[in-house]
């Protein structure tokens, strides 16, 4: 079957082979417009990431060196006591709360759910990596241009990679650009380290860490 992988925001399209309801391979769909049948080495970890037999699927307590599986009411009641140990020792502010890339992976539920968890033991401390990247590049996009408009590398004559390096977090823009420049587009790279792309650039500016707002 056709889906897409969730394994982070790009949503590459994928091909599920389902034997005996179990999944037996993942490959990249040829069809999709924008992996086109590619995908990263963490595709090939979908299929542990749902049979791994070290999958944790329930609670599980550390009894004398090993782990045993326990019910969730009794889990939910160690965790209460040890948070409410927790406050009463080192006050509530103590506690922070540290997700994953929970807008664009899971949607706005998680959270939700965990800042509102935080706002009633009494924490603020609720941090995920959109608290200094994506919401605020969200933010800054629609005060500049009223939206938050995609990248179009391909098919661009000047492309500039401010302290951004897509041969390591996006393989399918790194493709993209490498395309670009076939074509003849020229490479600006803003960035204090020598990425890879740094050093097949036209002009590399290599500033200081720190000064990008002097740059602008
Ligand atoms: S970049 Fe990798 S992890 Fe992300 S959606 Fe594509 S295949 Fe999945």
């Amino acid at each position: 079957m056709k889906t897409l992988c969730g394994m982070c925001p790009w949503a590459c399209g994928i091909v599920v082979s389902v034997e005996n309801e179990k999944v037996v391979r993942i490959e990249g769909d040829p069809d999709h417009p924008w992996n086109h049948g590619k995908l990263c080495p963490k595709a090939a970890g979908i299929i542990d990431y749902v049979y791994s037999p070290d999958r944790i699927k329930y609670p599980m307590k550390k009894v004398d060196g090993e782990f045993k599986r326990i019910s969730w009411d009794e889990a939910l009641d160690i965790m209460a006591a040890e948070l409410n140990k927790i406050k009463e020792n080192y006050g509530a502010k103590s506690w922070a709360v540290l997700e994953g890339m929970s807008f664009v992976c899971h949607g706005f539920t998680s959270m939700t759910l965990l800042q509102r968890f935080c706002d009633a033991y009494g924490s603020p401390n609720f941090i995920t990596p959109e608290s200094m990247c994506y919401l605020s590049r969200i933010t800054a996009n629609m005060l500049t241009l009223g939206k938050f408009p995609a990248a179009d590398p391909e098919n661009s004559k000047c492309i500039i990679l401010w302290g951004h390096n897509p041969a390591e977090s996006n393989f399918i823009t790194a493709e993209q650009i490498m395309n670009a420049r076939k074509n003849g587009a020229k490479l600006i790279v803003i960035d204090p380290r020598k990425t890879s792309f740094a050093k097949k650039a036209d002009i590399h500016a290599q500033i200081r860490p720190g000064t990008d707002c002097a740059l602008c």
